[in-house]
């Protein structure tokens, strides 16, 4: 339980944390390191390597710690942002407060104070609690290197349990959350404590209300699948209709079949299935009430 040797940097640039990852071989990010150090002590691999050789810091570079909303664009969280950070944001819990309670839900305090969403992200475990409602938000994530940057939809960040698409030299540097239509948000996490436990099932859906009808529908999924996944077939299938019980019955139905799950430790492949048919229907009752938020 030995924390093995290795270098320590922290650069004050995401060029400069970028050009460090590409020179030196064997150097990863560390941001809260809540999920890197648990890694390290345990002997377990990080970045399919045994152990890394050199961490670089992202606790200088300050731009990418802000939550704001920018005009024209939409509400822009900083990769470094911590858990915290996104539970008590004002901005979130004015537009979405949804996200800000995906944040709470996690962990415990200490571990919230030290978590980032990129770390969350980036770690790519199927259970983390912040991706199915930032993409059923239809968010995106900036990659930049010291070669460039790109933006790609969060969803397709996700390459396997464990594994993105991130490109040596690349810092996901901020999640952006763009300006939609949408009038309500909710994430569903069920879990098999109250506090401080990992996600069974997360079920996340966005959805905009017009005249009593669904006129539009983002639904996600945690925990179920290798990687966060959005659920055409439930979009599909309530897109236009009321959200009367039968409707969200039969979108129950077809989430059950929708998701992808394993049975381990945690849960069998029958519960999670059927646990996210009753959160899809909670979900999608609650971002219908939650009106604007
Ligand atoms: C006790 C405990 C309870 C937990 N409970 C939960 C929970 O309920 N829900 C949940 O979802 N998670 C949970 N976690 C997991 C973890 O705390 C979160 O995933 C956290 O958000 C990780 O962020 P971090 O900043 O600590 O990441 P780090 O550990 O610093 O990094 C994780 C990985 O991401 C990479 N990385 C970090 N930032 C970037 C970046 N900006 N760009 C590119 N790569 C980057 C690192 O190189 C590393 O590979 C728990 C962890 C612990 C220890």
């Amino acid at each position: 339980m030995y924390l093995p040797d290795f270098d320590y940097y922290a650069p004050e640039s995401v060029k400069g944390v970028s050009e460090m990852l590409l020179e030196r071989e064997g150097s990863v990010i560390l941001s809260g390191g809540t999920d890197l150090m648990t890694k390290m002590k345990n002997g377990l691999p990080v970045n399919g390597m045994a152990a890394p050789k050199a961490l670089i810091s992202l606790k200088n570079v300050h731009r990418m710690k802000k939550i704001e909303y920018v005009k024209g664009k939409g509400v822009v969280i900083g990769g470094a942002a911590t858990c915290n950070d996104i539970a008590y944001s004002e901005i979130l819990h004015e537009r979405y407060n949804s996200v800000s309670g995906a944040a709470q839900s996690m962990a415990a305090n200490q571990v919230r104070n030290a978590g980032t969403v990129a770390g969350n992200i980036v770690a790519a475990v199927p259970s983390a609690d912040m991706p199915p409602i930032l993409i059923a938000l239809n968010a995106e994530a900036k990659l930049e290197s010291a070669k460039g940057e790109r933006v790609l939809p969060l969803e397709e960040v996700f390459a396997g349990p464990g594994r993105t698409v991130l490109e040596r030299g690349e810092v996901l540097t901020e999640v952006v959350i763009p300006d939609q239509a949408m009038t309500g948000s909710a994430y569903f996490k069920y879990a098999l404590r109250k506090a401080g436990a990992l996600a069974v099932v997360g079920v996340a859906a966005a959805l905009q209300m017009e005249g009593g009808v669904i006129k539009d529908i983002r639904v996600a999924f945690g925990a179920v699948g290798p990687v966060p996944m959005r659920a055409p077939k439930v979009e599909a299938f309530l897109k236009g209709k009321e959200a009367t019980e039968d409707n969200l019955d039969a979108a129950a139905d077809i989430a059950r079949q929708e998701c992808k799950p394993i049975t381990d430790h945690r849960a069998s492949e029958e519960y999670r299935r059927d646990m996210v048919g009753v959160f899809t229907k909670r979900a999608v009752k609650k971002a219908i009430a939650q009106g604007h938020n």
